[in-house]
This record gives C-alpha cells, sequence and structure tokens, in this order.
C-alpha cells in the first residue's frame, strides 16, 4: 500500500533494524479503515456469528468456578489430553499429551516460537508465497531469511522445481502451511510427498501451520507430520480460532516430538508463559465435539463460499474457488485492475467493502499483483451486501449517496 500515509510503511526511529518495515498488520489497517468508511469488511478473517454455546458456556462456567489463574505452562492437562485425542481421532498420529503437546497464545505464538527456538540466526526458512504475513515478522525475530516458493496462480500449484532449488546449506526447516491462506489451496499429496522427501533428503525439519485443517470443502487435509519419515522432524500447529469461531480467544498448540516441543516451549514460557486460562478448558470441551459439528462447520462455511465466489464472478472477477478456508481470490484483472493494492485501497471510498490485496502476502510478484483476497465467513446477507455494493462498480464513482449502514453481527469490530 504504496502511495498513501501508512504509518505501516514508514520507517520507524525506535523500531530495531531487523524489525523495520513490518509496520501495522494488514488486516489491522484494514479492519479499521472498514470501520471508520462503514464498510463491508471482507479483509480480516473473522466469523461474525459465534461458535458453539456450549463452548462458550463451557469457558463462562470456567470463570465462574475460579479457573481464573496462571494455568500450568505447557497448558492444562485436559487441554493436552483433547489435543492428542483430536490428533488420534482425525489422523491415526498417537501423541503423549505430556509431552507432545504444548498450549500456545494462538497459532501465531506457537509459529513464532518455533522459529524463535529452531532457527539460529541466519539461517533459511522455506515457504510458499503468498503467505501469512506473520511469517517474515516471526523470521525477522529470529534473525532467519525466508526463501519462498512461489505458489502460481491460476491453479496456485506449488513449483516443485523452485522447492527443490530453494534447499541451499542454510535450510533449517520448511513452512507449511495447508490448508493454505491466501489461496484457500488444500497442497496435493504429490505436493506433500515431495515436501517431505526434500526434509528427509536433507534432514530439515518441518513446522505446519493447519489452522484451516477442519474448514475443507474439496479434496481432504492430510498432514504433514503422516508422511514417510516426518513424525520425527515435525512440529504441527493449529487453533481454535476457526474450527470453532472464536478468532479471538487465541488458544492454539504445537504438537509433535516431545525434544521440538520442549524447544518451542523454552521459547514460549518468555513471550507469554501462558494464556486464556478459561478458555483452555472450553477449547477441551470443543475438540471432543462430535463428528457432526465439524462437518456441519464446513457446510456452512461451504454454502458461504459459493455465495460469494458466484457472485464475484457475475461481477467478472476471475474465481479460483478455494478447496478451503476462509478466503476467496479474486482476479480483478478482466475488470481492468493490474494494481489490486490501489484497487483495495479506492474500495471503500468508491463502494463501501473492504479486501485484501494478496500482495500484502508476497514480496514483488507481478503475477500476483491483480488478485484481491475476499473473506466469506460472514453471514449471507453480509455477503450479499457486499455483492450488491461491489456492483456498484460498474456504476457511479465514489462516496456516491444512498449508502446504507454495513450489516453488523453480533461480535463487534
Ligand atoms: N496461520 C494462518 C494461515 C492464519 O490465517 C492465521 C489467522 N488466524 C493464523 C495462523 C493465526 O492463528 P491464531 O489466531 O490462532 O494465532
Ligand atoms: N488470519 C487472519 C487473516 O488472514 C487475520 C488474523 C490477524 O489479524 N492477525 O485475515
Amino acid at each position: 500500500m504504496s502511495d498513501r500515509p501508512d504509518p505501516g510503511s514508514r520507517r520507524s526511529p525506535h523500531l530495531a533494524s531487523r524489525l523495520q518495515g513490518l509496520g501495522t498488520t494488514i488486516f489491522a489497517e484494514m479492519s479499521a479503515l472498514a470501520e471508520a468508511t462503514g464498510s463491508v469488511n471482507l479483509g480480516q478473517g473473522f466469523p461474525d456469528t459465534d461458535g458453539p454455546p456450549e463452548v462458550a458456556e463451557a469457558a463462562v462456567l470456567a470463570i465462574r468456578s475460579g479457573r481464573n489463574q496462571y494455568p500450568p505452562g505447557a497448558g492444562i492437562p485436559e487441554l493436552r489430553l483433547a489435543v492428542a485425542e483430536h490428533r488420534l481421532r482425525f489422523y491415526g498420529q498417537a501423541l503423549d499429551s505430556d509431552t507432545e503437546v504444548l498450549v500456545t497464545a494462538g497459532a501465531t505464538e506457537a509459529l513464532t516460537a518455533a522459529l524463535l527456538a529452531l532457527c539460529e540466526t541466519g539461517d533459511e526458512v522455506i515457504v510458499a508465497e503468498p503467505y501469512y504475513d506473520s511469517y517474515p515478522a516471526a523470521a525477522a525475530r529470529a534473525g532467519a531469511r525466508l526463501r519462498a516458493v512461489p505458489l502460481r496462480p491460476p491453479s496456485w500449484d506449488l513449483d516443485l522445481d523452485a522447492l527443490a532449488d530453494a534447499v541451499t546449506p542454510r535450510t533449517r526447516l520448511v513452512l507449511v502451511n495447508s490448508p493454505h491462506n491466501p489461496t484457500g489451496r488444500v497442497l496435493r499429496d504429490r505436493e506433500l510427498a515431495a515436501i517431505a522427501e526434500i526434509c528427509v533428503r536433507h534432514d530439515l525439519l518441518a513446522v505446519t501451520d493447519e489452522v484451516y485443517e477442519h474448514l475443507v470443502y474439496d479434496g481432504r487435509h492430510r498432514p504433514l507430520a503422516l508422511y514417510p519419515g516426518m513424525a520425527e522432524r515435525t512440529l504441527s500447529v493449529s487453533s481454535a480460532g476457526k474450527t470453532f469461531s472464536f478468532t479471538g480467544w487465541k488458544v492454539g498448540w504445537a504438537c509433535g516430538p516431545a525434544p521440538l516441543v520442549a524447544a518451542v516451549r523454552t521459547v514460549k514460557q518468555f513471550l507469554t508463559y501462558v494464556n486464556g486460562a478459561p478458555f483452555q478448558p472450553a477449547v477441551a470441551v470443543a475438540l471432543g465435539m462430535p463428528d457432526g459439528y465439524f462437518a456441519a462447520a464446513a457446510a456452512a462455511l461451504r454454502q458461504q463460499r459459493d455465495r460469494l465466489c458466484t457472485g464475484l464472478e457475475g461481477l467478472g472477477f476471475g474465481v479460483c474457488l478455494p478447496e478451503a478456508g476462509y478466503f476467496a481470490l479474486g482476479d480483478a484483472a478482466p475488470l481492468g485492475v493490474g494494481d489490486a493494492a490501489r484497487f483495495c485501497r479506492e474500495l471503500p471510498g468508491r463502494v463501501g467493502v473492504v479486501a485484501i490485496p494478496v500482495s500484502a502476502f508476497s514480496e514483488q510478484r507481478p503475477d500476483v499483483a491483480s488478485f484481491v483476497r475476499f473473506a466469506f465467513c460472514k453471514r449471507l446477507e453480509v455477503l450479499d451486501e457486499a455483492l450488491g455494493r461491489l456492483a456498484g462498480l460498474q456504476g457511479p464513482p465514489a462516496g456516491s449517496p444512498g449508502m446504507t449502514a454495513a450489516p453488523t453481527g453480533p461480535v463487534e469490530r
């Protein structure tokens, strides 16, 4: 977002040099813009309805029954057990909940602590690009360097030749996000197998980001840890936020071999020590929900995905139907847009909708410059309102009168 006064892009006189340029996250920036302009916020990925009432009640009960002091550093035993049972139930992965599971402040802390714990200064971390915005920030803090391997539009397949070429003597680990934000891709078996083969051949570690593991609409999620040779070298990270629609609770976890978990725990204890005491028992309840809950959550989001994607296609965007997650990418090139960053900056003023340019998830990549990320984890009427407003792109320009207030949900932003 270049030619606008932007606190995020200015050099800060006080910020350490290794963190210069990180600025304000695109999600915070765009949610603030949505609020300021009364726009429908299809930017930051948070649902506008709450998760299961019985899970919310479990948190209320935990607060009322005094579970409000520091929990154990690794997380409460019942949640660690629930995480281990969840991995066994869905993936057949057996874990010792005492030594192989660590509760964290969301997936973000787990991923950051992992990079801090596992990387020496100057180490390289291979990652598919576009990538989630906390990865470069975590790498910068660890003094590590990201080596990006492109996911190429329109299929967003992983470039396996580039993956093989990305390995250097400094490569320490591969950071794998599947299901993927922002593309909505679920890595194929051949892609995961190629990653696993490279990790084993070069004796690399893997850290996975599986926060969208249950929100899969086409295909299926298969953890990298299940591939041959990977269980002993993979730290798997996930979180309750997306699966249970409680993104603000920030309860996540890392699991895998005890030595990897212990290394991450060492760092984690000096980042937050612990978090979310009353939310931890509630997430334990959530992880034990019947299969029907997980299927229904995905089915509801699939309907939202379809509503948004059909609408965007009708408006002329090039849409690649996401297989998973919260987000759909629209190529605005057919609308004559070459610079999605500029387009997204102008969109709130023009029609009252906020979305995120895919360029926010990548370095200079001309092939992704016209792509826009829209969140579909919103009620159908909110998606319809957004689509109605986007239809105005074809009509009268910026700030025209008659714009209605954005529908707001029970979750205040
Ligand atoms: N990884 C990805 C790919 C994400 O989209 C997000 C956003 N939820 C996170 C990690 C962060 O998850 P949490 O809120 O649990 O820290
Ligand atoms: N993961 C969310 C997204 O991609 C944002 C979470 C955040 O704002 N840190 O929109």
